[in-house]
């Protein structure tokens, strides 16, 4: 069973806009606990592929599964952030007339349907799951600032954290670092090596120096017009002819 293990499971998806193929029988799989970086040069399908998994485009062919029984194709945009698929966008989409604190709070996950409302009783299990994210994304102390005054990495941050107090069983960051200092960007790297085996992720940027940091030995991999171009340790892949001349070759 070549699934096995495997919460999200890809096979020869294709996505045609008009003929034209952004996805063209990409086939990917992500282990539970995997950290796995996606590279690729501009138009290479990355973004195509987030949308596919997130149900904002529907695949012209293949199948997608998350866990063992999701299809995704099947499935809304709503079903699936509900079944456990969080994304995080480039651009952060917190209230910047809030605090920290209430941010968090706000993206509580709740078991019924309800509709989270601030000031109401956080139990002490929910205000430990608090902390424990601001200590996370380096905002301990910094709770009660309103969240539009936050610099943009500590944005940025507060989106992941956000994203973790729904406790997403898959979590897709898209370009996590664009924009950020070299400074907020090593922490971002720190940041996602301690989610490291805790969360399955799936993080797409360009930033190489930055991908370096996070892959260590796991895998990464690289997509070009549609498809898998490579796959392997981020060593593999840059000494891949292939990927060198996608990259350096035009
Ligand atoms: P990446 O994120 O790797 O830069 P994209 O997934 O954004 O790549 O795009 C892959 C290809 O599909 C590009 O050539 C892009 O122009 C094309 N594409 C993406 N979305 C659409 C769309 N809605 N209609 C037509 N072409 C699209």
């Amino acid at each position: 069973d070549t699934t096995h293990g495997a919460i999200l499971y890809l096979e020869e998806i294709t996505v045609s806009f008009d003929g034209f193929r952004a996805l063209n029988k990409l086939s990917l799989d992500i282990s539970v606990g995997e950290l796995r970086c996606i590279i690729g040069p501009n138009g290479a399908g990355k973004t195509t592929m987030m949308d596919v998994i997130t149900g904002k485009t529907r695949p012209t062919s293949g199948t997608a599964f998350f866990g063992q029984t999701m299809d995704l194709s099947r499935m809304t945009e709503y079903q699936i952030a509900h079944a456990g698929i969080g994304r995080k966008f480039q651009r952060p989409t917190i209230f910047e007339q809030h605090t920290v604190f209430e941010n968090l709070e706000l993206a509580m996950k709740t078991d019924k349907r309800v509709r989270p409302t601030l000031f109401a009783r956080l139990s002490s299990e929910q205000h430990g799951k608090i902390d424990e994210i601001l200590k996370l994304i380096r905002l301990s102390g910094s709770e009660r600032r309103l969240a539009g005054l936050l610099s943009h990495g500590q944005k940025q941050w507060l989106e992941i954290g956000m994203l973790l107090m729904q406790e997403p069983q898959l979590i897709l960051l898209d370009e996590p670092v664009a924009g950020m200092s070299d400074a907020e960007t090593a922490r971002t790297a720190e940041l996602l090596n301690e989610l490291r085996g805790k969360h399955s992720i799936m993080v797409v940027e360009h930033d190489m120096a930055f991908v370096t940091e996070i892959a260590q030995q796991g895998v990464v991999t690289v997509l070009h017009e549609g498809s898998v171009l490579a796959q392997g340790t981020m060593a593999q892949v840059q000494s891949d002819e292939r990927v060198i001349e996608v990259y350096l070759g035009r």
